[in-house]
């Protein structure tokens, strides 16, 4: 890992907590591994995101039916769709200080030269590649818990690891209520929990995240169809990065070979970015046929095919996944919008966010606190743009150079400035857009279809 970019990655978390984006979970008690607190900021970041994204993937469209199912399932649901028998990680334990490591990541280091690798806690040695393979054990990654007060096996339930079957089980119901034609999807935004063993990279790799999933359902008869919709919402997820602002030269295509593939999956592509600490997954899509709607039939018992009207024919659909984190989302759009550069002899930070997701769209001031005149017309112009557009704040502390600085490093693209011109000479207000610091002076009755305008 180079130098430059471990210290954008510690810029980035630090920034993170001191504006208010991210904390660490727990963190009054010493923290909580893998866990994170989102602040102001972050929710504010979260939820333009998850809005962008229900627009374009539910609200947009005529096929897709949006869900929110429990996140406690019946344990019937996790033994059918394979998780209670095999979701699980490579784990090594350590002898000497009995800390555990994920067998995959701790071959990624370096051997010493009898080809020994050692805890990457108290390097203690560990064994040969071959050795440390023998005596890895699988790692359930569910959090298990029991429902209600009894302790024994019936009650047993777990924190779900992804939202998925959440829309699975849920799939003839949408069907029995909406009477829908294939193709279409569920979609569903919501928690997912891993006791991942070593959580890492900031909210990259978490035991507690976001998911945001669509599980589409088409006519396996027609395989080139099902091909061609495989190729089409592959390119909706790439149309969404972009929506996003993320540089394409960052965002890679990985088809995923054969041996590499969940075991339900004929196809997986697979999107990965260049985070500061490398190129790793952003988010995917994978074709999962009939696989989950036939494990739960078996299971449940329950008919989970569909009737095709018009040929009269009955079959259990297939399925393709398009499935997004919203906190590598995140982490992606941060570290992406993360810049420095100087302005007027000073070095400046700030996060150049797409006006579309930056949690603050415009900022108003008074150009001095003292002056009521001024603070009384910005309050009035606040109030204004408060009521036709969302993320507006207002702000009189310090001078306004200090005010464009905090503005930049949460990534807000516009600041106005009400001074006495405004008050006295009826002559509109500045307008400075945040990557160039170009002003500009905007009549306050075209001042709001002007903001609209340039953060649409
Ligand atoms: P990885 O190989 O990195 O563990 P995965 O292939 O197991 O990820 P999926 O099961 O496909 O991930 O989950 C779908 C999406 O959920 C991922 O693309 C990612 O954005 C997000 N995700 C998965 N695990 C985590 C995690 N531990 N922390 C944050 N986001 C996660």
């Amino acid at each position: 890992m180079a130098k430059t970019e471990e210290t954008k990655m510690d810029k980035i978390i630090s920034l993170a907590k001191r504006k208010g984006f991210v904390f660490q979970g727990s963190e009054i008690y010493g923290g909580l591994a893998g866990t994170w607190d989102f602040g102001p900021y972050g929710v504010a970041l979260r939820n333009n995101i998850k809005s962008l994204w229900w627009k374009k993937f539910v609200t947009d469209r005529e096929d897709m039916y949006g869900i929110d199912a429990a996140i406690l399932m019946n344990q019937e649901v996790w033994k059918a769709s394979g998780h209670v028998g095999g979701f699980s990680d490579p784990l090594i334990g350590c002898d000497g200080c009995g800390s555990s490591w994920r067998t995959d990541q701790l071959l990624e280091n370096q051997p010493d030269e009898d080809g020994e690798y050692a805890c990457l806690a108290c390097k203690n040695l560990l064994g040969t590649k071959e050795e440390i393979l023998k005596k890895t054990k699988k790692f359930n990654m569910m959090f298990q818990t029991h429902i209600g007060a009894s302790n024994d096996s019936s009650s047993i339930s777990y924190l779900r690891p992804e939202t998925a079957q959440g829309m699975f089980v849920n799939f003839k119901n949408v069907v029995d209520s909406f009477h829908p034609t294939l193709p279409f999807g569920l979609a569903q935004i919501g928690k997912a929990f891993r006791n991942e063993i070593a959580p890492r990279d900031f909210v990259f790799r978490s035991r507690e995240f976001e998911q945001m999933e669509i599980e589409y359902f088409v006519d396996p008869r027609d395989a080139k169809k099902v091909q061609a919709t495989f190729e089409e919402l592959y390119g909706e997820q790439i149309n969404f990065l972009k929506e996003l602002g993320l540089s394409s030269e960052k965002i890679h295509k990985i088809e995923v070979p054969d041996g590499d593939r969940a075991h339900y999956s004929k196809r997986s592509v697979d999107t990965e970015f260049d985070f500061p600490f490398g190129q790793k997954e952003l988010l995917g899509i994978a074709y999962r046929t009939d696989f989950d709607l036939k494990a739960h039939t078996d299971a449940s018992k329950v008919d989970l095919s569909y009737f095709d009207e018009e040929t009269k024919e009955r079959f259990i659909p297939h399925c393709i996944e398009p499935t997004f984190g919203v906190d590598r989302l995140m982490l992606a759009v941060l570290s992406d919008a993360y810049t420095e550069d100087e302005v007027d002899g000073e070095k400046r930070v700030y996060l150049k966010l797409s006006p579309k997701i930056a949690p603050v769209k415009v900022a108003v001031f008074p150009l001095l606190k003292n002056k009521p005149q001024l603070v009384e017309k910005a309050r009035e112009i606040f109030m204004m743009l408060k009521k036709e557009i969302p993320g507006v704040m207002f702000d009189d502390n310090g001078n306004i150079g200090k005010r464009y600085r905090r503005q930049d490093e949460i990534g807000t693209p516009f600041c106005v400035t009400i001074d006495f011109d405004t008050v006295e000479k009826g002559s509109g207000v500045t307008v400075r857009e945040r990557d160039s610091g170009r002003q500009e002076r905007i009549e306050i009755e075209k001042l709001a279809a002007y903001i609209k305008e340039k953060i649409s």
